[in-house]
């Protein structure tokens, strides 16, 4: 069975008389260690899409399965349960607290989860690691370039072992040769048995993919697999990186962002936390 199972998927927002179809009967299956990259233009249904395989958002109607539980029947619990130990979020503006090393965004969700301090730290350490980031522990977002900051992004992702990366233009916000060490990064967490299902504008891209799925009105109009494209040997005749930082961090040691995003990359509140 396949890991993701959309069925007949539809969300309808009502904003006063007006009903916004932002995914009219979608059913899509992805399975365990696919990499899916999701396109179409803006307004398409991509961001609804992904908010509702990340269950931050409910459907208006269909039936989605994940690792074959149907998702609208669980409760709250299992629901905080299921997405803490199967679903990452990575999105295209970080959602890093600007003024908090990375080793303490990293290991936010540990705490939100009550993972005792010590675990914690080597866990967010191990996650960087991975990340490429072993030697900025310390370095506060706003001391990193864009391509950095969704490191940190990732890892924090990454932390709590998911089996999926849902991320959302993640780079939306990078410069070309970035994007492609961005994509390079999830062929490799691909490869050690990730699923991942990513949002991009860019063909560029997407052809990184194994399967790009493209999206029109609220509609799926296309879902096609390919050879994707090895992304580290573009990185030895990609240009240099641009140094400036792109990141939507702000100085005042809040996460930016807000709503689904913001509450996706943490997915847990802690009782009585004023995040
Ligand atoms: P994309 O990510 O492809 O740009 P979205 O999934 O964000 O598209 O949006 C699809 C449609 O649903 C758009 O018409 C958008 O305006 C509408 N929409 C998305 N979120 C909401 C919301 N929370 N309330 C009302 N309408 C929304
Ligand atoms: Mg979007």
């Amino acid at each position: 069975m396949a890991l993701i199972d959309l069925d007949k998927i539809s969300k309808v927002y009502r904003m006063g008389d007006m009903e916004v179809h932002a995914m009219r009967e979608v059913s899509l299956a992805v399975e365990e260690r696919e990499f899916v990259a999701v396109m179409g233009s803006s307004g398409s249904g991509k961001s609804t899409l992904m908010n509702i395989i990340g269950c931050l958002d409910r459907p208006s109607s269909g039936i989605y399965r994940l690792d074959g539980r149907e998702v609208s029947r669980l409760d709250r619990k299992e629901l905080a349960h299921v997405r803490n130990r199967t679903l990452g979020f990575v999105f295209q503006s970080f959602n890093l607290l600007a003024r908090t090393s990375a080793l303490d965004n990293v290991e936010l969700p540990l705490v939100y989860a009550g993972v005792p301090a010590r675990e914690r730290h080597a866990r967010a350490k191990q996650a960087l690691e991975r990340v490429g980031l072993g030697q900025r522990l310390d370095h506060h977002p706003n001391q990193m370039s864009g391509g950095q900051q969704q490191r940190v992004a990732i890892a924090r992702a990454l932390v709590s072992g998911p089996r999926v990366i849902l991320a959302d233009e993640p780079t939306g916000n990078l410069d070309s040769r970035t994007s492609i060490e961005i994509m390079a990064l999830f062929q490799e967490l691909g490869a050690a048995g990730i699923t991942v299902l990513l949002v991009t504008h860019e063909p560029d891209v997407a052809a990184y993919a194994a399967r790009v799925v493209v999206m029109r009105d609220g509609h799926v109009v296309s879902d096609a697999r390919q050879a994707p494209r090895p992304a580290a040997p573009d990185l030895l005749t990609a240009p240099p990186a641009t140094t400036t930082t792109t990141g939507n961090t702000t100085n005042t040691g809040t996460t930016t962002g807000s709503g689904p995003a913001a509450a996706g990359a943490l997915p847990v509140a802690p009782k009585g936390a004023s995040a």
